[in-house]
């Protein structure tokens, strides 16, 4: 497995790459690496020849009151685990590499981002937007993988594909959970051992909702209702929890049959704010 800090490196492995023919399957990620990062890694390596990941906690895409100081780093573990998969190259560049002293341009978010994390993290997406558009001109991948995790980022980053014409096959991966049905993420490890045991209770309420659903509730308000006072009296504190429309993300008031749906949730747990959702046609 090759690891790169510079642009160049990873460019000339990737043209190497691609003049003897092969494909390249693009992950990219802030490290820290779980079970939910290796799945995209296989389903990347199932898609195209070579797997290359990023390892890269992206400054512009925190606020600043936000955790980007204490995000976990564990670098020589995470290569340890990309090698385990079979990566071909890891790329894993310094904030000079990636960005350079002035910045006279920015990518701008016009829509698909006034809700869900968009609503609550202002400036977030645009942070992810640059990123990835770099990545994705650094890498030129065949093929890049995502998560459903993160379903806005990825609805609004195969929005970019399409727009700004990356010749790239976009990838959803769905969410790899614990046993107790807890989405995984690098913020779990901030998890006291009392929070973790309350943490599963989001994707309980979403499951509640998700039956409530298929059971033919076609207007959710008060089911949203009564799931944010269960969740605050076991001591989530709802940032957001609403159903909304896979197309627009915006809030759904009534469902309409055949149209898919987000049934998605934010909780702050003391300081970790947590994220999950599910995707369902009504
Ligand atoms: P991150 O390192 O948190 O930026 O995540 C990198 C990629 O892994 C993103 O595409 C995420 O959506 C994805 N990811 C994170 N957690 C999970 C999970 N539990 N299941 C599936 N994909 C995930």
């Amino acid at each position: 497995m090759d690891v790169f800090s510079d642009i160049t490196g990873i460019r000339s492995f990737v043209k190497n790459q691609k003049r003897k023919g092969k494909t390249i399957g693009f992950v990219p990620t802030m490290g820290s690496l779980h079970d939910g990062h290796l799945s995209l890694m296989k389903l990347a390596g199932e898609k195209a020849d070579e797997v290359v990941v990023s390892i890269y906690v992206n400054p512009e895409q925190f606020g600043p009151s936000e955790d980007f100081e204490e995000y976990p780093r564990e670098l020589e573990l995470d290569l340890e685990k990309c090698q385990k998969m079979g990566v071909s190259a890891v790329f894993t560049p310094s904030d000079e590499m990636m960005y350079g002293p002035e910045k006279f341009l920015k990518i701008e978010v016009n829509d698909l981002n006034r809700y869900m994390d968009g609503g609550s993290r202002p400036g977030f997406f645009e942070g992810i937007l640059l990123v990835v558009n770099k990545l994705f001109n650094i890498v030129a991948p065949d093929v890049a993988v995502f998560g459903q995790k993160d379903i806005q980022q990825f609805i609004i980053l195969q929005q970019m594909v399409t727009e700004f014409n990356h010749d790239i096959e976009m990838v959803m991966n769905p969410i790899i959970r614990a046993n107790d049905g807890l989405a995984l993420s690098s913020r779990n490890a901030y998890l006291s051992e009392e929070e973790r045991q309350k943490a599963p209770g989001l994707y309980r309420s979403l499951q509640y909702i998700e039956k409530q659903i298929s059971d033919g509730v076609d207007s959710p308000k008060l089911l949203l209702d009564h799931q944010k006072s269960e969740l605050e009296a076991k001591g989530l504190k709802i940032d957001y929890l609403n159903v909304f429309v896979r197309k627009t993300l915006t809030p759904a008031e009534t469902l309409i049959k055949k149209e898919q749906y987000i049934i998605a949730g934010a909780v702050w747990l003391g300081e970790t704010r947590l994220i999950d959702n599910i995707l369902i046609e009504f």
